[in-house]
């Protein structure tokens, strides 16, 4: 029996990078995950396989965040394949992942770019949370995937940052919010982390990777599993009692 054995769990942007390693441990934990994916459907099969393979259950569920009516597509495919897979209807725990982050200083950020990652990062998951609200059981659990930036300055991502301090208050508010129903709400916030999102500068720069490194206080770059270790402690019963907080997860960088 894992710690989440019974419990049904939708992962955004659990195809690749940090949510594959979310929704990989949660289904160790004996949770049936949800795996929602924007575009790379065979990435999100693979993860759903690697799941199974390890004893778990999960399915795949596709929405492109964003878009007209991203929300509602993805409640629309979570509602059907919850119960095609053996899950009640609803679910207990909801991981906001699921973002984008384009490199742009304040003079080279357009508004399209502008409204492109607030749309991505910050109205899906609101209004994944507006509308999942009466899907999440009491006793359940919100995480939504922050940042670091938010504490460490980085011009050369000023938006995407930006929409990662919406996010830590959208944690803090709707903790309030839905306190009284038992639901905990928290954000994650990594550091630098070797993902498809710092490919393009991190991966096979042994350079860049080597001051990435220094960042942290432990002296290496982070790890998905780094990120979804404490995801899967603020899903479980033992983060009962945290709440509405920003959980640092930069490995101690730039203290
Ligand atoms: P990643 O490797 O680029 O993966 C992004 C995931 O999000 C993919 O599964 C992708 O699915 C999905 N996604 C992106 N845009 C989407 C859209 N418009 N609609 C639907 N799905 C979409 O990213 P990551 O590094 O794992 O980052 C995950 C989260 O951690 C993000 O919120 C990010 O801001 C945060 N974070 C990352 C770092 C880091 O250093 N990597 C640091 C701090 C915070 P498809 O490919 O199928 O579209």
């Amino acid at each position: 029996m894992g710690s989440l054995t019974g419990k049904t769990a939708l992962v955004t942007g659990g195809s690749r990078g940090i949510g594959r390693a979310i929704a990989e441990r949660l289904g160790r934990e004996g949770a049936l995950v949800a795996v929602h994916y924007g575009r790379k459907a065979a990435a999100a099969e693979e993860v759903v396989g690697a799941i199974r393979e390890a004893g778990g259950t999960a399915f795949a569920a596709r929405a492109e965040l964003g878009t007209g009516d991203d929300v509602e597509t993805l409640w629309a495919e979570f509602d059907r394949k919850v119960l095609e897979h053996g899950g009640s209807a609803g679910l207990d725990i909801l991981v906001n992942n699921a973002g984008i982050a384009p490199r742009s200083q304040l003079e080279d950020t357009t508004p399209e770019t502008f409204d492109e990652v607030f749309a991505v990062n910050v109205r899906a998951p609101f209004f994944l949370v507006q509308q999942g609200l009466k899907r999440l059981r009491d006793g359940g659990r919100i995480v939504n995937v922050s940042s670091g930036a938010t504490r460490i300055a980085q011009p050369d991502i000023i938006a995407y940052s930006m929409t990662k301090g919406a996010i830590d208050t959208f944690s803090l508010t709707l903790a309030k919010a839905v306190g009284s129903r038992g639901i905990t709400v928290n954000s994650v916030a990594p550091g630098i982390i070797g993902t498809d999102m710092n490919a393009s500068w991190l991966r096979g720069n042994k350079a860049a990777e080597q001051s990435a490194a220094e960042l942290s206080a432990l002296g290496r770059v982070g790890r998905p599993g780094d990120v979804a270790d404490i995801v899967s402690f603020l899903a479980s019963d033992d983060a009962r009692w945290v709440t509405g907080q920003v959980i640092d997860a930069t490995g101690g960088s730039q203290l």
